[in-house]
């Protein structure tokens, strides 16, 4: 990893030309309401909703920031879309969001947070960083010992092109958007969800609070310091957790509209009492597993615009993560844009054979590579299978390097544990065996998350 602290806490200009972005109103199929007053929101949002209207080709958004809460399932990935075209993302969700951002238009990644390393925010980011150019990252510096997190700095050192920010308060201009990082908590003197990166993103009144997974100490600390402002929009800290407001907090904030990051979990999110601390200040509570990716565009006389998404339909995975007993809920970002079905999985379902091998000669704990999965192509055509994943029925997942290729006739071996991968030969990394002896499914899906191929014994 870059040294932290190797670019001065000084203002940054991110000031690269973007692509067009209208992509993105293609995508987002829902309703459009404008310019939306400050005060009255209700009925604002009825009276403009009617102009608007969904994909409306009309929209002003040129002027506009546009913030997209991606529905990642269980996760956060924010997107910020300036109105010169340059582009934020801050966390990456749990699984692959390149599909996605492709969909979107997005080519490039001014800037890059990971608020902090857990898997639901940083999972998706190392793919980001192999697949197309980021010109920024930042952190809060603080490491983590997952592989997830390994996985994340093997691909930033990967790109030394890519200028290391940390977490220092400062400011960053992307465009005519103003991004205030705020003060963190000392290092070492909390937990990783308490040292959220948390920013504030500006475009003229329009002001919208970021913070990944901050809970009541944080929130309490940055309340102390007086740096929450009076905000638009609020990203619900922690998906809604009841950990993730404080009284305080909001009364300082006093956001006219909260966006949950949410999907199915084992904890609850986001809690009745978050719920009715948004609903007490009088907020609209916007939620990624209800109204699938959430766009909000806001305006420099502090109006704002919502995008909702069509909801996802979701695929019958009942499988649950071991380590954060998460209900699994699979590449959402890649079927909600699609819309169905994927030619590509469809034309290689035919063509690409899946088999596993087990049962390892000695102790399969030991033996890791006794044990591996292979994948055969019959067809007629070499494939990309870069960004496709391999999973065991509990959920365990490898997830093929942006390069890799399934050539005409070939195979590749994907085995357990570790190793140096070649262009045949991929390795989980896992600790322990994954392939169960007795009986297990193996699912090979392609980078939009549609289903290639199934095997089970
Ligand atoms: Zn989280
Ligand atoms: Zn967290």
């Amino acid at each position: 990893m870059p040294a932290p602290g190797s670019a001065s806490p000084r203002a940054i200009a991110l000031v690269t030309a973007g692509l067009g972005t209208c992509a993105l109103l293609a995508v987002l199929a829902g309703v459009v309401f404008p310019q939306a007053p400050r005060d009255g929101y209700a009925s604002g949002l009825q009276a403009s909703g009617a102009a608007g209207g969904a994909g409306s080709p009309s929209l002003p958004s040129d002027t506009a920031l546009r913030v997209t809460f991606l529905d990642v399932g269980q996760g956060d990935a924010v997107l910020l879309q300036a109105p010169e075209g340059q582009t934020a993302l801050v966390d990456a969700g749990r699984y692959d969001v390149v599909p996605l951002l492709r969909e979107m238009g997005v080519e490039r990644i001014d800037l890059l947070v990971a608020t902090h390393p857990h898997a639901d925010h940083i999972g998706g980011m190392a793919h980001v960083i192999e697949s197309m150019p980021v010109r920024s990252y930042m952190d809060n510096g603080d490491p983590h010992a997952t592989a997830t997190y390994r996985r994340l700095l093997a691909a930033l050192d990967a790109r030394p092109e890519i200028t290391y920010l940390e977490a220092l308060p400062r400011t960053i201009s992307l465009g005519s958007v103003e991004i205030e990082v705020l003060p963190l908590l000392r290092r070492g003197t909390t937990d990783h969800n308490n040292r959220s990166v948390t920013l504030v993103v500006r475009y003229g009144t329009f002001t919208a609070f970021l913070s990944g997974d901050s809970e009541i100490r944080q929130l309490t600390d940055l309340v102390g310091r007086g740096v929450v402002p009076r905000m638009t929009l609020l990203k619900a800290p922690h998906h809604g957790s009841d950990n993730g407001f404080t009284p305080a907090f909001l009364r300082a904030g006093r956001p006219e509209v909260v966006v949950i990051s949410v999907g199915r979990n084992g904890y609850g999110h986001p809690r009745p009492a978050a719920l009715s601390a948004y609903a007490e200040i009088g907020a609209r509570v916007l939620r990624t597993d209800m109204d699938g990716h959430v766009g909000i565009q806001g305006y420099r006389d502090g109006g704002y615009g919502v995008v909702r998404g069509q909801q996802v339909a979701l695929p019958g995975t009942e499988s649950t993560d071991d380590r954060d007993r998460i209900r699994v809920r699979e590449a959402v970002a890649g079927r909600a844009v699609g819309g169905g079905g994927v030619p590509a999985a469809a034309a290689a379902a035919a063509r690409v054979r899946v088999s596993v091998h087990a049962d390892a000669p000695g102790d399969d704990h030991r033996n890791l590579n006794g044990e591996y999965a292979v994948l055969q192509n019959q067809g007629d055509r070499g494939l990309a299978i870069g960004g496709w994943t391999l999973c065991d029925g509990a959920n365990h997942c490898f997830r093929f390097p942006a390069r890799a290729v399934l050539a005409t006739g070939g195979t590749v071996v994907v085995y357990t544990g570790s190793g140096r991968p070649d262009s045949e030969r991929y390795y989980m990394g896992m600790g322990r065996a994954v392939w169960n002896n007795s009986g297990d499914t193996a699912t090979l899906r392609d980078g939009t998350g549609a289903t290639v191929a199934v095997f089970r014994y």
